[in-house]
């Protein structure tokens, strides 16, 4: 048997559940349907074939979910970290003993190709232990003395807070966003994206097999205008950790204000690779492919734009069609596809419109630009050249395997070209010369800049956009930052002189 026809068989297992139940909701530590009955049909992109029914959940749901997570707050806020740092560990453990289960409904559910797939779902196991072991730390403050106080901070958990997720590697940004939350003290609500529901009830469900008890994590499925509404405007929830598209991340700030929600947004990218004359151009060429074909270009921090120094343009774009065209397309769980279906139609159509906006602009379809097959929403890895800064296709996010191309001439230029969108998440800068590579990053307007290399997350370090990428950081303390509340408490240290009125 092929790996791919094991592969499938596993999964059907993996599915069966899934098949008999659907995708349910997990309130209280109990695994429920929505309280009006309804649900939605979940289709896998890979050959459009139903996978199940999921959960189509309204106010009613977020409102029970919220007020588990208000009801759990205070014992698990007050819990002795050690025991909390255990329960984490052992989630992550949990996630480790599953994690081919998860791989397997991930790419089935989202497209995803197993060979990154099979990492995300060990990432997402990281994530839980590395804030497990900053979980004793979360609480440190500082001490500030004056000349008659002590001044001491602490931080303490916010309270019970949303975390709302896309489609795009769902189970590992689950765990970027819950892990920090509980390590920091605060209950959760999570709602998952509508496209991919399967691997956010495993979650919940190894989390609370570990220990977590229940009410501290609770899951609620549905549509995001409907069930993600209801989770921004309930007044128990003291924040909103969002990851997904910019105009959502501003409809959010708008449904929020009114219950004056702290928000954490990681948006959208349109984010630039910029290759100098300089540049080692074999390891430019292997990171520029990488960070737009892979994960099926279904990624915030895509390098969706190439900006290559001209006089080495031809060169650099005739490797890179060569391997674009090489590519391999195919089944997700064929541990040889590089490139899986897009997640959705809807998602699939819009990338699909960029074929032609790239044509009637302008520009040249060097490489793809068509779908493969007629089932299941496959196209084939893209590259535009010859396309300018203004052009549709190197503004907006398609959010799919297609890499546009534009020459520069200067560094000027380039930095002209890099700032000229309204994203700011990502940069990638390929040069030789140092102090042009200084120059040049302090310039770009990006949250993140890796300078002769691909994105390697570093979970230390801050992760987050400027512009219309994002509010706000995660990473290292960063992420306790949102979760958690300054406090600061002054004790006097004498008999200082209070000013008397009325005296
Ligand atoms: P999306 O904004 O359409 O949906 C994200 C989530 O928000 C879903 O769960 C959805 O149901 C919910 N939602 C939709 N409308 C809502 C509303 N009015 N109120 C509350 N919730 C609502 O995004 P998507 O298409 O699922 O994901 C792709 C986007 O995510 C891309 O723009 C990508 O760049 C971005 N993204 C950013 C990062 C980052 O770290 N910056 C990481 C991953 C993805």
């Amino acid at each position: 048997m092929s790996d791919l026809t094991q592969n499938i068989k596993r999964l059907t297992d993996y599915l069966t559940r899934f098949r008999t139940d659907g995708v349910q909701n997990h309130i209280a530590g109990k695994t429920l349907s929505a309280t009006s009955g309804k649900v939605f049909d979940n289709a896998s992109p890979v050959d459009e074939s139903h996978i199940c029914t999921v959960a189509q959940s309204d106010g009613t749901d977020i409102d029970a979910a919220a007020k588990a997570a208000k009801a759990a707050f205070p014992a698990w806020r007050d819990m002795p970290v050690t025991d909390r740092r255990a329960i984490l560990h052992r989630i992550a453990d949990g996630i480790v003993a599953r994690a081919e289960e998860i791989a397997f409904c991930e790419c089935w559910d989202t497209g995803q190709a197993i060979r990154f797939m099979s990492k995300a779902a060990l990432r997402g196991a990281a994530n839980f232990r590395y804030f497990a072991d900053l979980a004793p730390s979360a609480r440190d403050g500082q001490m500030l003395p004056s000349p008659t106080l002590m001044n001491v901070t602490t931080r303490l958990p916010i309270g019970p807070v949303g975390v709302i997720t896309p489609w795009n590697t769902p189970f590992m940004l689950s765990t970027w966003k819950i892990a920090p939350a509980l390590a920091a003290g605060c209950t959760v609500v999570h709602k998952p994206a509508e496209f991919s529901p399967l691997t956010a009830q495993l979650l919940v469900e190894i989390a609370e097999q570990a220990g977590l008890p229940p009410g501290v994590w609770n899951l609620v499925n549905g549509l995001g205008e409907q069930a993600g509404k209801a989770l921004t405007e309930h007044p128990d929830i003291k924040a909103i950790a969002f990851v997904g598209e910019s105009r959502t991340g501003s409809m959010i700030m708008k449904q929020g204000a009114d219950t004056l929600k702290r928000v954490h947004f990681e948006l959208g990218g349109k984010n630039p690779v910029i290759v100098f004359d300089d540049a080692d151009l074999d390891r430019a060429l292997d990171a520029a492919i990488f960070m737009i074909y892979s994960l099926n270009g279904e990624r915030c921090t895509s390098s969706s734009r190439l900006l290559v120094q001209s006089n080495i343009a031809d060169k650099f774009l005739t490797k890179l069609k060569a391997r674009v065209d090489n590519i391999r397309v195919g089944h997700p769980l064929d541990p040889a596809t590089e490139v899986g279906p897009l997640i959705h139609k809807t998602h699939f159509d819009k990338v699909v419109s960029f074929f032609d906006k790239a044509r009637s602009d302008g520009a040249t379809i060097a490489a793809g630009g068509e779908r493969v097959g007629d089932k299941g929403y496959y196209v084939r890895p893209t590259l535009f050249t010859n396309a300018s800064t203004d052009m549709a296709i190197a503004q907006d996010e398609i959010f799919g395997p297609v890499l546009t191309a534009i020459t520069f001439d200067t560094e000027q230029d380039a930095l002209r070209i890099a700032n000229d969108t309204p994203y700011g998440l990502t940069g990638y800068v390929w040069t030789n010369d140092l102090t042009r590579a200084l120059r040049f990053t302090d310039k770009l307007e990006a949250g993140m800049i890796w300078v002769n290399s691909e994105n390697v997350r570093h979970l230390p370090t801050p992760f987050g956009g400027v512009k219309a990428s994002g509010i706000g950081r995660d990473g290292g303390d960063w992420s306790f930052d949102f979760y958690m509340e300054q406090k600061h408490i002054g004790f006097a240290t004498g008999q200082h002189k209070i000013p008397r009125l009325g005296a």
